[in-house]
């Protein structure tokens, strides 16, 4: 994510900022991808704390307009959950939109949102036909902690749900091209395969021995569908890492230039190689406050041919090219 220039002052804004430092009110255009003081806000903005732009007065922005079902607001936590939820969602849109999904040069369609609250039971998260399912309950750090453990996925997030499964959203929008059918099903395998039986046979036997060769995590070994959605989120988690990398005006010997655009770079290989260092470089920052890995993942050839693959589509696909 990149940093942005405060319109009525000196100093920069962060991606998730509702004022500047001396408490001038902005909002974040995602057309322009600038920060302006005076917009017509999101009608969002005081509800959830959403910083975008809107087309006019009163309407949402093109973010919120996105969201077909909030949570109920008489479930606990609710709305701060679903504020959080936003948040990742719009950074996971505006990561997006530097490769034109989404955006008005978009021909195709938006994907719709369900985010629900959780009741006594979970909601299950999931894609189907465009409608993206997201618990919004999953951003309560407690919860999250339970799930990461009785999942084994420490690096459960709300970000890398958002990247998951808006992942599988694109690969039905790209699912209309022949060229792509063929060119996924060499790749990936056959995704008409029954999808119910290979997780039943996921959780009851675990990955195949050799799947860290092959996959870059356990869970993307259960059935082509969710090797391209684990593959398209790590994808655009690594992206993301290089352009927040560039955006903070540090350097590594590894990177072309200071002004070096990960989203333009058209070379998945350079792509992936530069941001496989930085997370290794980042990795050992993190140790030295204790704290996990940003990115633990190991990247075997074979994933590595897989994120280039996704990469030349989600480059280009917006585009129909
Ligand atoms: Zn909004
Ligand atoms: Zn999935």
């Amino acid at each position: 994510m990149r940093i942005f220039a405060n319109p009525v002052g000196a100093g920069s804004l962060w991606f998730d900022n509702l004022a500047t430092a001396d408490g001038t009110p902005v909002a974040y255009d995602p057309q322009a991808r600038a920060f302006l003081p005076m917009p017509p806000f999101c009608a969002n903005r005081e509800r959830i704390g959403c910083n975008w732009t809107a087309a006019k007065e009163g309407e949402f922005c093109r973010s919120c307009a996105m969201t077909a079902l909030a949570p109920d607001p008489s479930i606990a936590n609710a709305i701060p959950n679903w504020a959080q939820t936003e948040a990742a969602k719009r950074w996971v849109l505006d990561n997006l939109g530097r490769w034109h999904w989404f955006r008005p040069e978009d021909p195709g369609a938006r994907p719709v949102f369900h985010l629900l609250a959780e009741g006594p039971s979970p909601v299950p998260m999931g894609h189907a036909a465009g409608v993206v399912t997201i618990s919004v309950a999953e951003v309560d750090p407690v919860l999250l902690t339970t799930r990461r453990e009785a999942l084994q996925e420490p690096y459960r997030t709300m970000i890398g749900h958002m990247r998951h499964e808006i992942g599988h959203m694109l690969w039905w929008r790209l699912s209309l091209r022949e060229d792509f059918l063929k060119a996924f099903r060499a790749m990936f395998g056959d995704e008409r395969i029954d999808y119910p039986a290979a997780l039943r046979y996921h959780y009851e036997n675990g990955p195949p021995a050799e799947w860290r060769q092959l996959y870059l995590t356990s869970y993307a070994s259960a059935h082509p569908h969710e090797d391209w959605a684990e593959t398209t989120a790590h994808l655009l988690h690594l992206t993301d890492i290089a352009d927040s990398f560039v955006a903070t005006g540090l350097s590594s010997p590894e990177m072309p230039d200071p002004g070096w655009d990960p989203y333009s770079e058209p070379d998945p290989e350079r792509l992936i190689h530069i941001a496989a260092t930085l997370t290794v470089g980042v990795n050992h920052v993190n140790r030295s406050m204790g704290l996990a890995d940003l990115y633990p993942f190991v990247l075997s050839d074979y994933a590595r041919r897989k994120l280039a693959f996704v990469h030349s589509w989600l480059r280009r696909g917006a585009l129909g090219l």
